[in-house]
């Protein structure tokens, strides 16, 4: 079953990504992509994917992101933030991780969870399903 990854770095963590997204090309290929805008350019580029690009991040991005989240249309995140340099959109960051905790999304925040999470019996298991918490 397809589903929908959402990638997303910032700047000092976008070798990471490019260099992980490399390295999970096959997988990741067979999943539809989406990302902020830079992100999913550079992607674009170095694994000649299509990626979903949205609005750059702090333009907006990290909410429309955070919009599939509430929509049910987002499954997995891999999102290298920056523990290292402040952000002008931190409170986007913030409400994108949130977003996450609410809907039981798996989030990745650097490249060993992501190495998990796309290698886990469970990322291709179409029997299991993410419980949806119902408030
Ligand atoms: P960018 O945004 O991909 O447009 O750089 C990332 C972010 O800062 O959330």
């Amino acid at each position: 079953m397809q589903k929908t990854i959402a990638l997303v770095a910032h700047d000092h963590r976008k070798p990471d990504l490019v260099k992980w997204s490399l390295a999970h090309k096959a997988k990741l290929s067979k999943h539809k992509l989406v990302a902020t805008g830079t992100t999913g350019g550079i992607l674009q580029k170095a694994l000649n994917l299509d990626v979903h690009c949205f609005n750059s991040g702090p333009l907006g991005g990290d909410q429309q992101i955070g919009a599939l989240i509430a929509e049910q249309k987002l499954d997995c995140l891999v999102f290298f933030w920056d523990p290292l340099n402040p952000a002008p959109h931190d409170p986007d960051v913030k409400a994108l991780l949130r977003m996450c905790s609410v809907w039981n999304i798996p989030v990745a925040c650097n490249m060993a969870t992501a190495d998990m999470i796309v290698t886990s019996p469970l990322f291709v298991d179409d029997t299991y399903l993410r419980e949806i918490p119902n408030f």
